[in-house]
């Protein structure tokens, strides 16, 4: 079963761009200080970078 044709690459997560990784603010304390950018995993494609079905 040869194929000639390449599969299509998978579609980038929308999300994240294909990275897997987010930036997300972090805030403590309950006057919700942001105190930073901190970089967690997607959880659109759970650091897959692909695009869920
Ligand atoms: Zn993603």
């Amino acid at each position: 079963m040869a194929r000639k044709t390449a599969p299509p690459p998978p579609a980038k997560c929308p999300t994240c761009k294909g990275s897997g990784e987010v930036s997300r603010a972090v805030r403590v304390g309950r006057q919700r200080r942001s105190v930073g950018q901190q970089t967690g995993l997607c959880l659109a494609c759970l650091g897959s970078g692909e695009a869920a079905e």
